[in-house]
């Protein structure tokens, strides 16, 4: 880091440091974040303080905004970039809230070029350089209980990193001691075998993996940080990769 950001990042952390009492708080509410050892936690806290300070939060239809509410989001989010720093996390700025599951009218073309107009209700939505759009009673569900393989946050942060490189393809930049190879092998034939077990009923996670590539690696992330036993046993060459990406191995955590 060079001396200048270092020095803004230490007028943030001393302007606008989280008191004791509202991190300790808010993250002994969210069983994502109990197993971290203490080193991992004090990174985390100063990682959540910067991205609070450097995001645009807003709450859509009448949507309370507390400091609360962005901890339990931020925390959450950069349980993903422990091991990063924040620029994962550039490139766009704003956190839009809704109090519920929200609609979104998109257009949408077939293949025959026949274009449509689709509603969709959603819980979460990331947009490639633009805003991440949340359903509040989605995330309070997915934050305050362990539910395997489903955490909304974690979801749609990972679309961000995915995005880092262009659209989301479900391949992040990797670092320079992975493989494109490597990382295809393993995601494209887990994908695949998913795929079939879907068609045949017998896919232990969540089938809405199977949708498409990019929604894969951000369900594969879900499970990775919040069912590493199942994920392991179920894709190991997956939860390899996904453990190189963000140098953090949640089964050794325990
Ligand atoms: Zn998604």
């Amino acid at each position: 880091m060079k001396w200048l950001e270092r020095l803004r990042v230490y007028w943030i952390l001393r302007k606008h440091a989280l008191s004791d009492r509202d991190w300790f708080e808010v993250t002994r509410k969210l069983p994502l974040l109990e197993s971290l050892d203490s080193s991992e936690k004090a990174r985390l806290r100063l990682l959540t303080t910067l991205f609070i300070y450097q995001k645009a939060f807003s709450g859509a239809q009448g949507f309370e905004l507390t400091l609360e509410v962005k901890i339990i989001i931020a925390a959450q989010a950069c349980l993903e970039i422990l091991t990063f720093d924040l620029s994962a996390f550039d490139g766009w700025s704003e956190i839009i809230i809704y109090p519920d599951a929200f609609r979104v009218k998109r257009e949408t073309q077939n293949e025959s070029g026949v274009v449509s107009t689709e509603s969709r209700v959603l819980s979460g939505e990331a947009w490639q350089k633009g805003p991440l759009i949340f359903s509040w009673k989605d995330i309070e569900r997915d934050s305050f209980q362990k539910r395997e393989g489903h955490h909304v946050v974690l979801h749609e942060f990972a679309h961000k990193l995915d995005m880092l490189n262009g659209r989301a393809n479900g391949m992040p930049p990797l670092h320079p001691e992975m493989t494109v190879t490597e990382w295809t092998d393993s995601l494209s034939t887990a994908y695949e075998k998913l795929c079939k077990r879907v068609e045949r009923h017998h896919a232990r996670i969540d089938a809405y993996a199977a949708t498409n590539p990019a929604e894969f690696f951000a369900v594969m992330c879900e499970y990775f940080f919040t069912a590493p036993e199942l994920l392991f046993e179920r894709y190991p060459q997956v939860y390899g990769q996904l453990k190189g990406y963000f140098r953090q191995d949640p089964l050794a955590r325990g």
